[in-house]
């Protein structure tokens, strides 16, 4: 039997619809806008830049992308994020990762204003993610937690394996599916018996960058598989998992492309209209 597939794809438009639609019946004086730093010219980067920036103008949202070169001295990077927290008219700030190994990604998700985080990945608004006190999520894990709910799949005291333990992927999804009463598991390299820790799962979520990593050993027939890898072999992008054997075992799957991927740029743009919901509308209501 083959697994059913989650369409991130389809789920993806359907919130970028609802969203478009919010947008043009909220808008006040100005559209929601979000500024994209873009350090360096990653090949990938590029490619995930333009799909943000398409995905925000389909819902109405202005965006633009202020462009760096690689040697960009950190403290010329703290200045822009600075001038951009008090920019007026700007409600969401992303760094595009990764950065140049001589700045420090800590130090530049810190700088962010908590009100105009965008990716979330400010230690404030992941603070607020493990008190589960916000509306503003990281993206991808926030994107996971949607497909899972689109499908009804039962969190409450399921066992979730997770992946790798980033601090943009696996530790605040741990965080955000704990709020939700699973029983969590997150491995590293070092995890020993990875196959058999992932197989006791019943939903396997694999964010580790390793591309087939995830094999018909680690799964079984009645297992949800979230893909999260996004790899290129031989210019070919692929996930973590092995597609074509594992679909043929499991119960739900997501694909790559088409998978986690386009709902990580959903929620992107969602949590740029909170924030322009709670910044701008606060900020001219008076
Ligand atoms: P990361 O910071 O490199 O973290 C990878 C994690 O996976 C680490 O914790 C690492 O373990 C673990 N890991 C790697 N290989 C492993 C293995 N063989 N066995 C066990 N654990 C292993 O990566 P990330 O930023 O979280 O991203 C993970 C993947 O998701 C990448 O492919 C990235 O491109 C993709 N991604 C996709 C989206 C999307 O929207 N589709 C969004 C974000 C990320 P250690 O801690 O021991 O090193």
């Amino acid at each position: 039997m083959s697994a059913k597939i989650i369409d991130g794809k389809l789920l993806s438009q359907k919130l970028n619809s609802h969203l478009k639609i919010s947008i043009a019946q909220n808008k006040g004086v100005r559209a929601p806008k979000l500024t994209i730093l873009q350090i360096g010219n990653n090949p990938a980067s590029n490619k995930y830049i333009k799909n943000k920036l398409n995905s925000c103008k389909s819902v109405g949202i202005d965006a633009e992308v202020l462009k760096f070169d690689n040697n960009i001295k950190v403290n010329e990077l703290e200045k822009t994020i600075l001038s951009l927290n008090k920019d007026k008219n700007v409600d969401g700030i992303l760094v595009q990762l990764p950065l140049p190994s001589h700045i420090d990604e800590k130090f530049i998700n810190n700088l962010i204003d908590v009100t105009k985080d965008a990716d979330g990945f400010n230690p404030q608004t992941l603070g607020n993610v493990l008190l589960d006190n916000t509306q503003i999520y990281p993206a991808t894990p926030n994107g996971i937690v949607k497909l899972l709910e689109s499908e009804n799949i039962n969190l409450v005291g399921s066992n979730v394996t997770i992946v790798g333990r980033s601090n943009i992927v696996g530790k605040p999804l741990a965080t955000m599916l704990i709020n939700r009463e699973a029983t969590v598991t997150i491995c590293n390299k070092k995890t020993k018996n990875l196959a058999k820790v992932c197989k006791r799962a019943d939903i396997l979520i694999s964010a580790a960058g390793s591309s087939k990593l995830i094999t018909r050993k680690f799964v079984h027939k009645n297992m949800t598989v979230i893909d999260v890898g996004a790899n290129f072999v031989n210019g070919i992008y692929c996930g973590d998992v092995d597609f074509e054997k594992v679909s043929k075992i499991v119960k739900y799957i997501t694909p790559v492309p088409g998978g986690v991927g386009p709902m990580t740029i959903a929620c992107l743009i969602e949590n740029v209209y909170k924030l322009y919901k709670n910044y701008y509308h606060k900020n001219n209501s008076k």
